[in-house]
């Protein structure tokens, strides 16, 4: 059984004061039997972050991860760096970063074995556009990108990661997947998955992202390959990550 993750991705947003409340509001509305929880930072705040989170169930994330370990890379973040800050997650080739910062599969891959090296896991994000799916190509693209970072590890490495479908189309557009379509997709990565290693088909973790928001989450979550969810504007607002956090635990609403 795969416990359940809700990450947010708060992007390129907050201030010092915006995260103290952010923070303290998710630490106090969190369910006494609560899922795996997670809040993905800008590096700057992540000291912030580390410090309010102190004593509480909800893990650190960074946004990305330098593929190198150190050296002339201006404006990278290392993985050492993150260990520093205690972070338990970052979130690897977001489609944001692919588009507007040209990253490639291969560059995913890398920086996916950068965060396995340093005892990160990594969040690994695959998805297709609007464009993609009209053509019949999600299965090719969504399975292609996987396939390129699974190339890269071993099977118990495999096993490490969590990887997010998040359709470009679905991004802060608030146009969701259905559930049957996220399933459908959810349970090809898996096939994948498991033709790496039987553990990281176990073991994996798919969490669905793409305007995932209270009143759409527990219909995504009840889904057989669904496994939590990687949350953006709807993380931004500690009511409305709190729902998302209780549909993902069981709790009743
Ligand atoms: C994201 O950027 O990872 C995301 C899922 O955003 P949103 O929830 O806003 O669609």
């Amino acid at each position: 059984m795969r416990r359940k993750l809700v990450a947010g991705n708060w992007k390129m947003n907050g201030s010092l004061a915006a995260n103290a409340a952010l923070v303290a509001g998710i630490k106090q509305g969190l369910p006494a039997e609560v899922c795996d929880v997670a809040v993905c930072v800008p590096a700057p705040y992540l000291a912030q972050v580390q410090g309010e989170l102190a004593g509480s169930v909800v893990a650190l994330g960074a946004q990305d991860i330098s593929a190198h370990a150190s050296g002339a890379y201006t404006g990278e973040v290392s993985a050492a760096m993150l260990g520093e800050f205690a972070c338990h997650y970052v979130i690897v080739g977001h489609s944001e970063r692919r588009a507007y910062h040209g990253e490639t599969d291969a560059a995913v891959a890398a920086k996916t074995v950068a965060a396995l090296r340093a005892s990160l896991v990594p969040v690994v994000c695959v998805g297709e556009t609007l464009e993609q799916r009209e053509a019949g190509q999600t299965k090719e693209v969504v399975g292609g990108q996987l396939d390129v970072v699974l190339d890269a590890l071993g099977g118990e490495d495999a096993a490490r990661i969590v990887l997010a479908y998040e359709p470009v189309w679905a991004i802060g557009t608030g146009k969701t997947a259905t559930p049957e379509m996220a399933q459908e997709v959810h349970a090809m990565l898996r096939a994948r998955l498991g033709a790496k290693s039987a553990e990281a088909a176990a073991k994996v973790r798919i969490l669905y992202g793409g305007s995932m928001k209270p009143d759409n989450a527990a219909q995504l979550l009840a889904m057989e390959d669904i496994d939590g969810g990687l949350i953006g504007g709807a993380a931004l607002k500690a009511t409305d990550f709190l729902v998302i956090v209780e549909a993902a635990s069981g709790v009743v609403l």
